[in-house]
């Protein structure tokens, strides 16, 4: 952890580039693919890596390095990138580390497109990986290998919100020496920084509560120095750069990350309290609900809940599918972690592709439904959900 640092609303505030000639308050836009130099010798320097300055915007940029500064002191991280979208992150921080013949022990529970990238992509490199159940973390240390390179996971998970200990899970991968990497994005910095439990890794997607707004996409990996150079040099030969505009945007929105996630925390709790006591719905999973299995570990490592609440109309799929048609404010969409509350059905949608029986081994039942709680008056939300189960 960096020391003398200020507290995270503060730094998230105050961490900002160095201003121009033109003292300008807010930070500018660098809207620019290259930068210039001095002379030859400068140049020389530059390219060398002899001097710490922008070359390319491929490499980096001011609003890239400013959003990038921000979210190390947020994770408490020594080093970062900045990429265009949450999956470039995921893929090429793995990509960078990985060679052929590495295994991965992963949570069963991760991101669509991270799980598809395992499954479908890695394979054709020679890398393999196995799934663990995110609420069984005794079968981890069965599943790794001696070529087992890395250990990946989400907390809580999507879309079932289900808490890993990362105490444990940073353990067993500093018993083993593996890579720990951590997709953080459901918790963001503010709730729940993964570097204190081991993570070696912490990854976010920029587009869910980090810009919050539902505007960009973008990604962004922080952590250890050593791996972070390794990274890098992946990243910007690859080319998976965020714009310097989104970039901006990004740094503008965490801002606002603590005084929004707060409000989203506040909204979640408040109708999983209220559905918790509702008679046409079988049961409601939230992190910071007494009666979440994992309540505890959530407590441990978490600040608050999130924003996501899964629960089960009663009455299966033909009951989900009734609800989502009785909606009227909240959005209908795949995204979470905006302003405006959003609502899915995953049997029907995102996960309709798995067995029956694979989404039950992920914990999606048929009627279950997850709403990412936005920051619209609590009152309006619980009204549009109760007028929907009626
Ligand atoms: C959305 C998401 C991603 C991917 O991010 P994109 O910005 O959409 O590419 C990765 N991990 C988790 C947990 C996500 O929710």
């Amino acid at each position: 952890m960096r020391k003398n640092s200020k507290k995270f609303e503060t730094e998230a505030i105050r961490t900002q580039m160095e201003r121009s000639q033109n003292l300008e308050h807010s930070s500018p836009i660098y809207m620019t693919s290259s930068f210039v130099f001095e002379d030859a010798e400068d140049m020389r320097a530059s390219f060398a890596e002899e001097k710490d300055r922008n070359i390319y915007s491929r490499y980096s940029n001011p609003n890239s390095s400013e959003f990038i500064d921000k979210v190390c002191k947020m994770e408490g991280a020594e080093n970062g990138f900045a990429f265009a979208s949450g999956m470039a992150a995921v893929y090429s921080t793995l990509a960078a580390l990985l060679n052929s013949g590495d295994h991965v022990v992963s949570s069963k529970s991760i991101f669509g497109s991270t799980h598809t990238l395992f499954t479908q992509f890695f394979p054709k490199w020679n890398i393999t990986t196995s799934y663990f159940d995110a609420t069984d973390l005794s079968s981890i240390e069965g599943l790794i290998k001696p070529n087992t390179k890395i250990l990946y996971a989400e907390s809580p998970t999507n879309p079932g919100v289900d808490v890993l200990d990362l105490e444990v899970l940073g353990q067993i991968a500093k018993k083993y020496g593996l890579i720990f990497i951590v997709d953080n994005c459901f918790a963001t910095p503010y709730l729940q920084q993964p570097i204190k439990f081991g993570a070696n890794l912490v990854i976010h997607s920029g587009t869910k509560l980090m810009d919050g707004q539902g505007r960009v996409l973008a990604g962004i990996t922080v952590g250890s120095g050593e791996l972070m150079d390794k990274v890098y040099r992946f990243s910007r030969i690859t080319g998976p750069a965020l714009s310097p505009f989104n970039a901006w945007v990004l740094s503008r929105s965490l801002e606002t990350l603590a005084i929004r996630v707060d409000r989203h925390c506040e909204n979640a709790l408040k109708l999983a309290t209220f559905l918790e006591n509702h008679p046409k719905i079988d049961w409601v999973k939230y992190p910071f609900l007494k009666s979440h299995p994992q309540y505890e570990i959530a407590k441990k490592q978490m600040k608050a809940g999130g924003c996501v609440v899964a629960f089960e109309v009663k009455g299966g799929l033909d009951a989900g599918r009734k609800f989502f048609d009785s909606i009227e404010l909240l959005s209908l969409s795949a995204n979470l972690g905006d302003s405006r509350s959003i609502v899915t059905h995953p049997a029907s949608t995102t996960h309709s592709k798995l067995s029956k029986e694979d989404r039950e081994s992920v914990g999606i039942s048929d009627g279950m439904v997850r709403v990412s709680v936005g920051l619209e008056h609590i009152d309006d939300i619980i009204a549009d959900i109760e007028q929907a189960l009626e």
